[in-house]
Protein backbone atom coordinates (compact mmCIF):
# COMPACT_ATOMS: atom_id res chain seq x y z
CA UNK A 1 0.00 0.00 0.00
CA UNK A 2 1.14 3.20 -0.43
CA UNK A 3 -0.22 6.30 1.03
CA UNK A 4 1.09 10.63 1.37
CA UNK A 5 3.55 12.29 3.26
CA UNK A 6 1.08 14.82 5.06
CA UNK A 7 -2.47 16.00 4.71
CA UNK A 8 -3.97 17.76 1.79
CA UNK A 9 -6.43 20.71 2.21
CA UNK A 10 -9.00 21.59 -0.14
CA UNK A 11 -12.25 24.02 -0.65
CA UNK A 12 -14.47 24.39 -3.58
CA UNK A 13 -17.99 23.38 -4.83
CA UNK A 14 -19.74 20.42 -5.85
CA UNK A 15 -20.36 20.85 -9.76
CA UNK A 16 -23.98 19.59 -8.51
CA UNK A 17 -24.88 20.40 -5.30
CA UNK A 18 -23.42 23.86 -6.01
CA UNK A 19 -22.74 23.61 -1.93
CA UNK A 20 -19.20 24.88 -0.95
CA UNK A 21 -16.89 21.91 1.01
CA UNK A 22 -13.78 21.25 2.09
CA UNK A 23 -11.91 18.00 2.06
CA UNK A 24 -8.74 17.06 4.37
CA UNK A 25 -7.10 14.00 2.46
CA UNK A 26 -4.69 12.33 5.16
CA UNK A 27 -1.97 9.62 5.02
CA UNK A 28 -3.71 6.58 6.57
CA UNK A 29 -2.53 2.75 7.47
CA UNK A 30 -4.89 1.30 6.86
CA UNK A 31 -4.83 0.12 2.88
CA UNK A 32 -8.04 1.55 1.11
CA UNK A 33 -9.45 4.67 0.26
CA UNK A 34 -12.13 6.02 2.53
CA UNK A 35 -14.45 9.19 2.92
CA UNK A 36 -15.86 10.39 6.28
CA UNK A 37 -18.33 12.64 6.02
CA UNK A 38 -17.42 14.95 8.83
CA UNK A 39 -20.25 16.41 8.89
CA UNK A 40 -22.74 13.96 10.01
CA UNK A 41 -21.55 10.79 10.61
CA UNK A 42 -17.69 10.97 11.15
CA UNK A 43 -17.09 7.60 12.85
CA UNK A 44 -18.44 5.32 9.54
CA UNK A 45 -16.13 5.11 6.90
CA UNK A 46 -17.32 5.23 3.56
CA UNK A 47 -14.82 2.63 0.90
CA UNK A 48 -14.14 3.79 -2.19
CA UNK A 49 -15.34 0.46 -4.10
CA UNK A 50 -17.48 -0.54 -6.73
CA UNK A 51 -19.83 -2.53 -4.44
CA UNK A 52 -20.29 0.43 -2.43
CA UNK A 53 -21.22 2.73 -5.74
CA UNK A 54 -24.87 3.85 -6.22
CA UNK A 55 -26.95 5.94 -8.34
CA UNK A 56 -24.88 6.80 -11.34
CA UNK A 57 -27.65 8.42 -13.28
CA UNK A 58 -26.75 11.90 -12.05
CA UNK A 59 -23.74 11.54 -14.83
CA UNK A 60 -21.15 11.20 -11.65
CA UNK A 61 -19.85 8.57 -9.79
CA UNK A 62 -21.14 7.96 -5.78
CA UNK A 63 -20.54 5.41 -3.04
CA UNK A 64 -22.28 5.31 -0.11
CA UNK A 65 -22.19 3.04 3.15
CA UNK A 66 -25.43 1.06 4.70
CA UNK A 67 -25.82 3.43 6.81
CA UNK A 68 -26.95 6.03 4.13
CA UNK A 69 -24.20 8.47 4.11
CA UNK A 70 -22.95 9.04 0.39
CA UNK A 71 -20.14 11.44 -1.15
CA UNK A 72 -21.07 11.95 -5.02
CA UNK A 73 -18.60 12.92 -7.68
CA UNK A 74 -15.40 11.28 -6.58
CA UNK A 75 -14.09 10.21 -9.84
CA UNK A 76 -11.39 13.16 -10.77
CA UNK A 77 -10.58 12.84 -7.57
CA UNK A 78 -10.12 9.34 -7.82
CA UNK A 79 -8.27 9.34 -11.13
CA UNK A 80 -5.62 11.61 -9.80
CA UNK A 81 -4.50 9.59 -6.54
CA UNK A 82 -4.84 6.32 -8.80
CA UNK A 83 -2.45 8.17 -11.06
CA UNK A 84 -0.12 9.75 -8.32
CA UNK A 85 0.34 5.87 -6.64
CA UNK A 86 -1.87 6.58 -3.57
CA UNK A 87 -3.70 3.51 -2.84
CA UNK A 88 -4.83 4.56 0.93
CA UNK A 89 -6.10 7.49 2.10
CA UNK A 90 -8.78 8.63 4.44
CA UNK A 91 -10.60 11.82 3.04
CA UNK A 92 -12.40 13.99 5.22
CA UNK A 93 -15.43 15.52 3.76
CA UNK A 94 -18.14 18.45 5.46
CA UNK A 95 -20.16 17.92 2.32
CA UNK A 96 -22.20 15.12 0.22
CA UNK A 97 -20.04 15.95 -2.75
CA UNK A 98 -16.35 16.23 -3.39
CA UNK A 99 -15.26 19.75 -4.89
CA UNK A 100 -15.05 20.00 -8.64
CA UNK A 101 -12.15 22.53 -8.52
CA UNK A 102 -11.52 23.14 -12.50
CA UNK A 103 -13.52 20.00 -13.77
CA UNK A 104 -10.43 17.85 -14.61
CA UNK A 105 -7.90 16.23 -12.06
CA UNK A 106 -5.27 18.12 -12.80
CA UNK A 107 -5.52 20.55 -9.60
CA UNK A 108 -5.56 17.21 -7.70
CA UNK A 109 -2.43 15.58 -8.73
CA UNK A 110 -0.56 18.57 -8.09
CA UNK A 111 -1.46 18.44 -4.85
CA UNK A 112 -0.85 15.20 -4.12
CA UNK A 113 2.57 15.85 -5.53
CA UNK A 114 3.18 18.53 -3.33
CA UNK A 115 2.05 16.89 0.17
CA UNK A 116 4.73 13.88 -1.42
CA UNK A 117 3.78 10.30 -1.94
CA UNK A 118 5.87 7.26 -0.13
CA UNK A 119 6.55 4.36 -1.96
CA UNK A 120 4.90 0.96 -0.99
CA UNK A 121 3.65 -2.53 -2.61
CA UNK A 122 1.14 -2.12 -5.67
CA UNK A 123 -1.49 -4.26 -5.85
CA UNK A 124 -2.31 -5.33 -9.57
CA UNK A 125 -5.67 -7.04 -10.50
CA UNK A 126 -4.88 -9.30 -13.76
CA UNK A 127 -7.99 -9.46 -16.37
CA UNK A 128 -7.68 -13.10 -17.07
CA UNK A 129 -11.36 -13.46 -18.94
CA UNK A 130 -13.15 -10.67 -20.90
CA UNK A 131 -16.25 -9.53 -19.02
CA UNK A 132 -18.15 -6.95 -21.19
CA UNK A 133 -21.07 -4.45 -19.64
CA UNK A 134 -23.67 -2.98 -22.14
CA UNK A 135 -25.82 0.17 -22.02
CA UNK A 136 -28.88 -2.16 -22.26
CA UNK A 137 -27.76 -3.85 -18.80
CA UNK A 138 -28.07 -0.15 -17.79
CA UNK A 139 -31.42 0.41 -18.93
CA UNK A 140 -32.75 -2.56 -17.80
CA UNK A 141 -32.15 -1.42 -14.29
CA UNK A 142 -34.13 2.02 -15.12
CA UNK A 143 -38.12 2.34 -14.45
CA UNK A 144 -40.09 1.60 -17.25
CA UNK A 145 -41.47 5.56 -18.10
CA UNK A 146 -37.74 6.30 -17.90
CA UNK A 147 -36.48 3.29 -20.71
CA UNK A 148 -39.63 4.48 -22.87
CA UNK A 149 -38.48 8.35 -22.50
CA UNK A 150 -35.39 7.78 -23.48
CA UNK A 151 -36.05 5.38 -26.59
CA UNK A 152 -38.07 8.05 -27.58
CA UNK A 153 -35.43 10.96 -27.38
CA UNK A 154 -33.10 8.31 -29.06
CA UNK A 155 -35.39 8.16 -32.20
CA UNK A 156 -35.64 10.91 -32.66
CA UNK A 157 -31.80 11.91 -32.41
CA UNK A 158 -31.26 8.74 -34.87
CA UNK A 159 -29.12 7.74 -32.15
CA UNK A 160 -28.31 4.20 -30.81
CA UNK A 161 -27.75 2.88 -27.81
CA UNK A 162 -25.10 0.61 -27.96
CA UNK A 163 -22.75 1.37 -25.94
CA UNK A 164 -20.25 -0.82 -24.06
CA UNK A 165 -17.08 -1.33 -21.73
CA UNK A 166 -15.44 -4.39 -22.10
CA UNK A 167 -11.83 -5.90 -20.09
CA UNK A 168 -9.76 -8.26 -21.65
CA UNK A 169 -6.84 -9.69 -20.97
CA UNK A 170 -3.77 -8.11 -22.45
CA UNK A 171 -0.55 -10.12 -20.33
CA UNK A 172 -0.75 -7.66 -17.52
CA UNK A 173 0.96 -4.99 -19.41
CA UNK A 174 -1.08 -2.49 -17.24
CA UNK A 175 -3.90 -0.54 -17.66
CA UNK A 176 -4.43 0.03 -21.65
CA UNK A 177 -7.66 2.24 -22.51
CA UNK A 178 -9.36 3.16 -25.63
CA UNK A 179 -11.93 5.50 -25.14
CA UNK A 180 -14.64 6.03 -27.88
CA UNK A 181 -17.36 9.02 -28.04
CA UNK A 182 -20.09 9.50 -30.43
CA UNK A 183 -22.14 12.44 -30.37
CA UNK A 184 -24.64 14.25 -32.59
CA UNK A 185 -23.22 17.49 -31.96
CA UNK A 186 -20.69 18.35 -34.81
CA UNK A 187 -17.71 19.73 -32.15
CA UNK A 188 -17.36 16.81 -30.71
CA UNK A 189 -18.45 13.82 -33.14
CA UNK A 190 -16.55 10.74 -33.09
CA UNK A 191 -12.84 11.11 -30.83
CA UNK A 192 -11.37 8.40 -29.98
CA UNK A 193 -8.36 8.20 -27.68
CA UNK A 194 -5.78 5.55 -26.22
CA UNK A 195 -3.81 6.03 -23.14
CA UNK A 196 -1.82 3.55 -20.99
CA UNK A 197 -0.60 3.45 -18.00
CA UNK A 198 2.24 0.80 -16.18
CA UNK A 199 2.68 2.79 -13.27
CA UNK A 200 5.96 4.08 -14.67
CA UNK A 201 6.61 7.75 -13.90
CA UNK A 202 6.54 7.75 -17.91
CA UNK A 203 3.22 6.83 -18.25
CA UNK A 204 2.29 9.09 -15.35
CA UNK A 205 3.73 12.04 -16.80
CA UNK A 206 2.37 11.53 -20.22
CA UNK A 207 -1.29 11.59 -18.19
CA UNK A 208 -0.33 14.69 -16.35
CA UNK A 209 0.81 16.38 -19.98
CA UNK A 210 -1.88 14.75 -22.07
CA UNK A 211 -5.40 14.38 -20.11
CA UNK A 212 -4.92 15.46 -16.55
CA UNK A 213 -6.36 19.39 -17.56
CA UNK A 214 -9.42 18.22 -19.50
CA UNK A 215 -12.61 19.34 -18.44
CA UNK A 216 -16.23 17.65 -18.12
CA UNK A 217 -18.94 19.17 -20.67
CA UNK A 218 -21.89 19.68 -21.36
CA UNK A 219 -24.76 21.36 -22.98
CA UNK A 220 -25.58 24.98 -22.59
CA UNK A 221 -29.23 24.25 -23.28
CA UNK A 222 -29.60 21.47 -20.28
CA UNK A 223 -28.42 23.52 -17.78
CA UNK A 224 -31.57 24.79 -17.14
CA UNK A 225 -32.98 21.57 -17.20
CA UNK A 226 -30.19 20.00 -14.60
CA UNK A 227 -30.13 22.88 -12.42
CA UNK A 228 -34.11 22.45 -12.19
CA UNK A 229 -33.50 18.87 -11.50
CA UNK A 230 -30.64 19.71 -8.50
CA UNK A 231 -27.76 18.82 -10.78
CA UNK A 232 -24.95 21.05 -12.36
CA UNK A 233 -25.36 23.90 -9.93
CA UNK A 234 -21.96 24.74 -9.28
CA UNK A 235 -21.26 24.38 -12.87
CA UNK A 236 -20.12 27.52 -14.64
CA UNK A 237 -17.49 28.72 -17.36
CA UNK A 238 -14.20 27.95 -14.82
CA UNK A 239 -15.19 23.94 -14.54
CA UNK A 240 -17.28 22.89 -17.46
CA UNK A 241 -16.80 22.83 -20.96
CA UNK A 242 -20.12 24.74 -22.40
CA UNK A 243 -21.39 23.50 -25.93
CA UNK A 244 -23.26 25.97 -27.65
CA UNK A 245 -26.80 25.76 -28.57
CA UNK A 246 -26.50 24.49 -31.84
CA UNK A 247 -23.64 21.81 -30.95
CA UNK A 248 -21.37 23.67 -32.90
CA UNK A 249 -19.34 25.33 -31.05
CA UNK A 250 -17.65 25.54 -27.15
CA UNK A 251 -18.67 29.24 -25.19
CA UNK A 252 -15.53 28.62 -23.06
CA UNK A 253 -12.21 27.66 -25.05
CA UNK A 254 -10.91 24.16 -25.83
CA UNK A 255 -7.52 23.04 -24.70
CA UNK A 256 -7.54 20.39 -27.04
CA UNK A 257 -10.02 19.58 -30.04
CA UNK A 258 -10.74 15.97 -28.53
CA UNK A 259 -10.74 17.39 -25.11
CA UNK A 260 -13.63 15.60 -24.46
CA UNK A 261 -12.49 11.82 -25.12
CA UNK A 262 -9.07 12.86 -22.98
CA UNK A 263 -12.20 13.79 -19.99
CA UNK A 264 -13.72 10.35 -20.62
CA UNK A 265 -10.05 8.47 -19.71
CA UNK A 266 -9.82 10.42 -16.63
CA UNK A 267 -13.27 9.19 -16.07
CA UNK A 268 -12.58 5.72 -16.47
CA UNK A 269 -9.42 5.72 -14.79
CA UNK A 270 -11.08 7.09 -11.66
CA UNK A 271 -14.40 4.48 -11.97
CA UNK A 272 -11.31 1.89 -12.00
CA UNK A 273 -9.73 2.62 -9.51
CA UNK A 274 -12.83 1.50 -7.46
CA UNK A 275 -11.85 -2.01 -7.84
CA UNK A 276 -9.00 -1.05 -4.99
CA UNK A 277 -5.95 -2.02 -6.93
CA UNK A 278 -4.41 -1.27 -10.67
CA UNK A 279 -6.65 -3.03 -13.56
CA UNK A 280 -4.04 -5.19 -15.45
CA UNK A 281 -5.99 -5.66 -18.95
CA UNK A 282 -7.61 -3.66 -21.99
CA UNK A 283 -10.63 -1.49 -21.53
CA UNK A 284 -12.74 -0.59 -24.39
CA UNK A 285 -15.20 1.81 -23.47
CA UNK A 286 -17.40 2.50 -26.71
CA UNK A 287 -20.13 5.54 -25.54
CA UNK A 288 -19.23 4.46 -22.00
CA UNK A 289 -20.40 6.09 -18.79
CA UNK A 290 -19.68 5.40 -15.10
CA UNK A 291 -22.54 3.22 -14.63
CA UNK A 292 -21.26 0.86 -17.73
CA UNK A 293 -17.60 1.08 -15.61
CA UNK A 294 -19.46 -0.06 -12.16
CA UNK A 295 -21.29 -3.09 -14.42
CA UNK A 296 -18.12 -4.09 -15.89
CA UNK A 297 -16.08 -4.15 -12.45
CA UNK A 298 -18.93 -6.25 -10.87
CA UNK A 299 -19.07 -8.40 -13.63
CA UNK A 300 -15.30 -8.61 -13.25
CA UNK A 301 -15.45 -10.29 -9.58
CA UNK A 302 -18.44 -11.76 -9.58
CA UNK A 303 -16.03 -14.95 -10.55
CA UNK A 304 -12.81 -15.44 -9.38
CA UNK A 305 -11.83 -17.02 -12.68
CA UNK A 306 -11.87 -13.84 -14.19
CA UNK A 307 -8.64 -11.92 -12.38
CA UNK A 308 -5.58 -12.63 -10.27
CA UNK A 309 -4.68 -10.65 -7.75
CA UNK A 310 -0.76 -9.85 -7.29
CA UNK A 311 0.88 -7.75 -4.99
CA UNK A 312 4.20 -6.24 -6.32
CA UNK A 313 7.25 -4.47 -4.54
ZN1 LIG B 1 -15.72 13.47 -15.31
Amino acid sequence: MTTLLKNIRLTGKGIHSGLPVDIIIKPSKKPGIFFRRVDIDPKKLIAAKYDNVGETKMRNTTIGNPAGAHVQTIEHLMAALFISGVDSAIIDINGAETPIMDGSAALFIKEIASAGVGRGKICKIIVKKPVVAYTREVRRQLPLSMRIKLWIMDKLAHRKSDGFVKLSPNDGRGLEITATLIYPEKIIGAQTYNYSFDGTKKSRDNFIKQIARARTFGKYSEWEYLKKHGMGRGADETNVIALNNNGDGTLNKLMWRDEFVRHKIIDAIGDMALSGGMICGKLESYKGSHALNNIVLKKLFSDTENYDIIVEK
